[in-house]
């Protein structure tokens, strides 16, 4: 294990794995928890998670957390996919997190903070039909009325909005001023009327994602987060802490597509010998080897970088995490489901879930075509 981490970080690494092992060593245990593979979470996991205090890993000790870092965080995040624990709603939850963490208030800190450490998911959404990649373009609105606020428009894309406690909601509260001004953060409680929460098929099942319809939706006036009209600058402020969320994730989907490839190649016969002795595989598993060693070194540099300094904008190295791990962790998949011919596409085996979890990877949190758009940026491109 070539990043050096602290004696606490390897027995919590250890932990989780154990956790893994325990709780969803098997593919039978995963489908039972997870409604047949169609759930990414189960709260039951959820809970489990928060009753053993890792949900609070990286949150102030003053609201209930263990008050570590980034590292911290990472751990957690590569060992839920390394696991295969399906606790994928706590990705959305670590930015939220951070976004309440930055800019809440005392009350907002203690309700949000606090019921994150007892298991709550929380969701965040800025996208809507007519704007992805250009977020800034946004038009679902909020207006100010006495009181609190009324939403009314689209959003689209909310990953686990259908088990989340509150929905950050990212619109538009002026329409003065350039398309990076007048953008505000709104927490809209689950079952808040006026908000319906719609699901998308895609290719991980039916409740990956979801549209959000606000109509005439009032939140009051304390669901505002931070300022109004500043959105667009604490949008800017969480996403390069959001792109390492993302990237640990990504790690450790990688390094469990590389680990059952392995192991598949090993015991795999052809023509009288194990398939990972053919030059053509092992060389590609070499090679994967590397970059996954690579990527954890980036990952974890960057990640003890922020923990040094928290309020520096790592927006090039934040994008470079996210850019390399999503890549990396669909090569690796698609590799591994070529090497294990017909069985890595079956349903039999888990390695075309880590495919299927590798094809979105580069399109969701800012696309790849978008990170490198931004690392150009800093390059003076
Ligand atoms: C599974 C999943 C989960 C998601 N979860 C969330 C969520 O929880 N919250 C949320 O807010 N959003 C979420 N999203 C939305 C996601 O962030 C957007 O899909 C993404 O930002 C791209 O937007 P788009 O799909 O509208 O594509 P578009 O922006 O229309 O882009 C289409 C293509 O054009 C390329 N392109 C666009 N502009 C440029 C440019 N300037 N330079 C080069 N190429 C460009 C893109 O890279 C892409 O290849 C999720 C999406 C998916 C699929």
């Amino acid at each position: 294990m070539p990043v050096k981490f602290t004696p606490e970080q390897e027995a919590f690494r250890e932990a989780i794995a154990d956790f893994a092992k325990r709780e969803v060593g098997d593919k039978e245990t995963r489908l039972r928890l997870t409604n047949g593979g169609t759930e990414p979470t189960s709260m039951e996991i959820v809970k489990k998670l928060a009753d053993l205090g890792w949900l609070g890993v990286s949150i102030p000790e003053q609201y209930g957390g263990s008050g570590g870092g980034m590292v911290d965080q990472a751990i957690l995040l590569e060992g839920v996919s390394l696991g295969m624990i399906p606790a994928a709603g706590y990705g959305t939850t670590a930015i939220v997190q951070g976004a309440y963490e930055r800019f809440g208030t005392e009350e907002q800190k203690q309700a949000m903070l606090g019921g994150i450490n007892e298991g709550n998911i929380e969701a965040i959404v800025m996208s809507e039909p007519g704007s992805g990649s250009d977020v800034g373009s946004l038009t679902c609105k909020a207006e100010k009325v006495d009181g609190g606020w009324v939403l009314n428009g689209q959003k689209t894309w909310c990953s686990n909005a259908q088990i989340s406690a509150n929905i950050l909601t990212i619109v538009r509260t002026d329409t003065e001023g350039n398309k990076h001004q007048g953008i505000s953060m709104i927490g809209v409680p689950a079952g808040t009327d006026g908000m319906e929460v719609r699901p998308i098929p895609t290719l991980a099942g039916p409740h990956e994602v979801n549209d959000i319809f606000f109509t005439d939706c009032f939140v009051p006036d304390d669901a505002l987060l931070g300022e109004a009209g500043n959105g667009w600058m604490q949008l800017m402020a969480g996403l390069n802490k959001e792109r390492l969320i993302l990237a640990s994730m990504y790690l450790g989907i990688a390094q469990r597509a590389f680990n059952d490839t392995l192991d598949y190649v090993k015991e795999r016969q052809q023509f009288g010998r194990p398939i990972g002795s053919f030059q053509a595989l092992k060389h590609t598993i070499a090679e994967n080897a590397t970059e996954l060693e690579c990527l954890r070194l980036l990952i974890y540099d960057v990640a003890a970088q922020i923990d040094e300094e928290p309020d520096r904008v790592f927006a090039k190295e934040a994008s470079m995490c996210k850019l390399k791990s999503t890549d990396l962790a669909k090569k690796i998949a698609l590799d591994g489901m070529q090497m294990m011919g017909g069985y890595g596409y079956s349903l039999e085996y888990d390695m075309e879930k880590h495919v299927r979890a590798g094809l979105v990877g580069p399109i969701f949190g800012g696309t790849n075509e978008i990170q490198k758009e931004i690392i150009g940026a800093t390059l003076g491109l």
